[in-house]
């Protein structure tokens, strides 16, 4: 017979946390915001589900990307599907887009998402391997406007979070038309320098050379200074399309900056490509991107569909929290209630929940520790969080339908029947509104 084992705890799987107390609320927070913003702009939220097919990601995304190539957490289900944990939004909202028929509503479809995505990545300071985002998408549209009110959506919520230190860095990648050019002068100057690259580049010279230009590499960053850029390259139509893009920003005073070695790691992007940085990280950090996005416009031609351009962006919601608490800004306000509910014996207890169902219907704010029996730790709670009511109802109270109301400030108590509780509850509250 085998020695029972001593049991070990299960853990959380390595990268992936538990949610709870501030990190919740800071998470809540940053997607709620986008949510409220997004909601002005005339937005309508939306979820797709975690599960998708494989392809929807593969080809869309570029079968050389980071997040194809080692990232996807995909699965075989038992009737041979290849299925995938959502790696990001845009291409399951896409999906849902031709699903729904959405082409035939008016356009642009404009749409809030939130919710947690996937990536098999080395957890490292800010990255978690399931994470939260927080995005909107522009979809049937392809004027300069939208790229301008994507970016004015996310730089709205992180202003209004109350984090003022950010810059937008902005590029254009091209289109179709332009971009094969550009690729190709780029592998002309990068063959120069294919002895001083780092391991990965000289693999992306021949699989995704736009990837060589922001290498964090030190010898890359320095090779990649001279290298040509996008802009100089851009055709008429995407030219002007950027620059209407900045105008708009101009206008809207979003700062900027025109970062001409910015490209996104997905191949469905094309033209305005942009992150959200914050701009005071500390001498020598390199700052982590705490949003970012671009336009598609190949996204629904690669999937299959015909051609749709769009526009979309995210905010990293994990990401956006670690600033806010750097910042030292709360998780959520902290206003307290200003009615302390005490309960004395168990047919006050009983009596308790029914008050305090009586006062969530109209709407009043009420603290109690329901748990906790004595009057000395109820009233030490009272006192130190300074809640100026006290309703106390006691063996007494329970038997006589009454309640007692104390003005912690005043020391004044009086007792109210039931009939008058509401009127007189709402009419204390007023005193010290
Ligand atoms: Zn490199
Ligand atoms: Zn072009």
């Amino acid at each position: 017979m085998q020695k029972p084992q001593k049991k070990e705890l299960i853990a959380s799987v390595k990268g992936m946390h538990d949610l709870l107390g501030d990190d919740y609320a800071y998470v809540e927070r940053v997607i709620k915001e986008v949510r409220r913003v997004s909601d002005y702009y005339g937005f309508s939220p939306i979820t797709t589900p975690h599960l998708e097919k494989t392809e929807l990601f593969e080809r869309p995304l570029g079968a050389e990307s980071d997040v194809v190539e080692k990232q996807m957490y995909s699965l075989r289900t038992k009737g041979g599907d290849r299925l995938t944990l959502r790696p990001e939004g845009t291409a399951p909202i896409m999906r849902a887009y031709f699903e729904h028929g959405m082409g035939s509503m008016p356009q642009p479809v404009k749409v809030f998402y939130g919710g947690s995505f996937f990536r098999h990545e080395n957890p490292q300071a800010g990255r978690f391997r399931e994470f939260h985002q927080a995005g909107v998408e522009v979809i049937g549209d392809d004027d300069a406007i939208n790229d301008a009110l994507v970016i004015r959506i996310l730089v709205s919520a992180i202003q209004s979070l109350g984090l003022k230190d950010i810059m937008v860095n902005i590029n254009t990648i091209g289109d179709k038309v332009c971009r094969p050019a550009f690729r190709k002068e780029l592998i002309n100057y990068y063959r120069k320098h294919q002895e001083r690259v780092c391991k990965d580049c000289k693999r992306r010279i021949k699989e995704n050379p736009l990837r060589l230009l922001d290498c964090k590499e030190e010898v890359c960053m320095q090779i990649a200074k001279h290298a040509p850029q996008m802009v100089d390259y851009a055709c008429e139509f995407c030219k002007k399309h950027f620059a209407e893009v900045l105008e708009y920003l101009d206008e809207s005073s979003i700062p900027y900056f025109l970062d001409s070695h910015m490209v996104r790691g997905f191949d469905y992007y094309g033209r305005t490509v942009f992150e959200i940085i914050p701009t005071d990280a500390g001498d020598g950090i390199v700052p982590q991107a705490i949003g970012g996005g671009g336009r598609y416009d190949d996204l629904a031609e690669l999937m299959g569909a015909r051609k749709t351009p769009a526009v979309g962006g995210a905010l990293g919601a994990e990401r956006v929290a670690d600033l806010l608490r750097k910042k030292g800004i709360k998780a959520r306000s902290e206003t307290h209630p200003k009615i302390f509910l005490i309960q004395l014996g168990p047919a006050a207890k009983k009596k308790s929940l029914v008050l305090l169902e009586d006062l969530r219907k109209i709407g009043v704010p009420v603290m109690q520790t329901l748990a906790k029996d004595s009057l000395r730790a109820q009233l030490a709670i009272v006192s130190k969080l300074h809640i100026p009511i006290a309703l106390i109802v006691g063996q007494k109270e329970a038997l006589d339908g009454t309640v007692a109301l104390r003005n912690m400030e005043t020391g004044v108590q009086e007792t109210i029947p039931t009939e008058k509780f509401i009127g007189t509850i709402k009419a204390r509250l007023k005193e010290f509104s």
